[in-house]
């Protein structure tokens, strides 16, 4: 790639009309924000400056991934903390042009630190309706069940989040450690939250393999997988994706930092596209991956040779993939294309 088209490819990207689906408030809290809370509520003798941390956060798996967070998480100690959480994540994603997030929040990690699930959301939403008033951004939440909780604590968060569900919760995810917790127990809560009008994703196909997406199709429901990055170890199940157009929220940079892929070109995304699988473009923890959704989009274009017009499909396939309403897709449909033209216009 020559430099000229190197320098105006990024240019590009910072003004794509973009939509986040896959992203944990926790895992994207603002690197300085995470080193205040570490210093105000831990006696963390290893973390001294900024690279400290930035050392801390790289991983040798995704075992050792999952270790870090829980690290990191004890260091939120107020439910208040939460507030400002949302509102610089959501500020960060809005200085790269997002217009739309759905994000997760996992509110069963913070029980060993007394805090309460509706306490936590009542903050996050907070921040939220504040970064829609001061920068537009419209968001909603995702409480992630977390697998390592187990299922009773999953069905408490159902109806302790009930008073939420369309008032700032849109949705139920299933992270944590995938190689450990299969997603078969959790079936009956993904009944019972779809009957209660949920939208269901579920992480899956990342630290586990073909199987596990599977289960969440079959057992759990789900209409969008989180991940699916090891879809292709089973055509059966690529092609089914195809034909049903379930949603990939594929996050490529995690899947390298947490060596689920041994390196970007050894990703599958580019594969995935090209059959017509619905492919998104999301950043997961991008605190934690040193990634960012403008770094996501610009490695696809640098390393793996998505063209402008590609990058545009994987924006409105955002739209699609998202949990909006038919209305709200419809909207953010003709804004996104009437901002892309403008885009192509002032390049072209
Ligand atoms: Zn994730």
């Amino acid at each position: 790639m020559n430099t000229s088209f190197a320098n105006k490819i990024e240019k590009i990207i910072t003004e794509i009309p973009k939509i986040e689906l896959h992203l944990h408030l926790e895992g994207a809290i603002p690197l300085e924000t995470l080193f205040n809370l570490i210093q105000r509520n831990g006696k963390e003798s290893s973390i001294k400056t900024l690279d400290d941390l930035r050392k801390k956060l790289t991983y040798t798996n995704f075992a050792h991934f999952i270790k870090v967070w829980r690290w990191m998480n004890a260091f939120i100690k107020e439910e208040r903390d939460f507030e400002e959480i949302a509102y610089q994540v959501l500020g960060n994603l809005h200085k790269q042009n997002v217009r739309y997030v759905e994000a997760f929040y996992a509110p069963g990690d913070y029980r060993g630190q007394g805090l309460s699930v509706p306490g936590i959301t009542e903050c996050l939403i907070k921040g939220k309706e504040r970064a829609n008033r001061d920068f537009g951004i419209q968001s909603e939440l995702i409480v992630d069940l977390i697998r390592d909780h187990g299922p009773e604590i999953g069905r408490q968060h159902l109806e302790e989040l009930m008073p939420y569900l369309g008032k700032g919760i849109i949705g139920i995810g299933l992270g944590g450690s995938e190689q450990s917790f299969p997603a078969d127990p959790y079936a009956f809560i993904y009944q019972e939250a779809k009957k209660r009008g949920f939208r269901l994703t579920a992480h899956a196909g990342e630290a586990a393999g073909a199987d596990s997406i599977w289960a969440a199709i079959e057992k759990l429901g789900v209409e969008r997988i989180g991940h699916g990055v090891r879809a292709n170890e089973d055509p059966q199940l690529v092609s089914l994706l195809k034909e049903r157009q379930i949603p990939l929220e594929l996050c490529v940079i995690s899947n390298v930092r947490t060596r689920v892929c041994a390196g970007l070109e050894s990703h599958p995304i580019k594969q995935y596209f090209q059959q017509g699988l619905m492919v998104t473009v999301n950043s997961d923890d991008p605190t934690m991956f040193n990634t960012s959704i403008n770094q996501e989009y610009l490695a696809l274009a640098q390393k793996l040779g998505f063209t402008v017009s590609d990058l545009k499909s994987l924006s409105m396939n955002g739209i699609r993939a998202s949990f909006m309403s038919d209305r709200n897709k419809e909207l953010m449909k003709s804004q996104f294309e009437k901002e892309w033209e403008q885009l192509l216009n002032n390049h072209y």
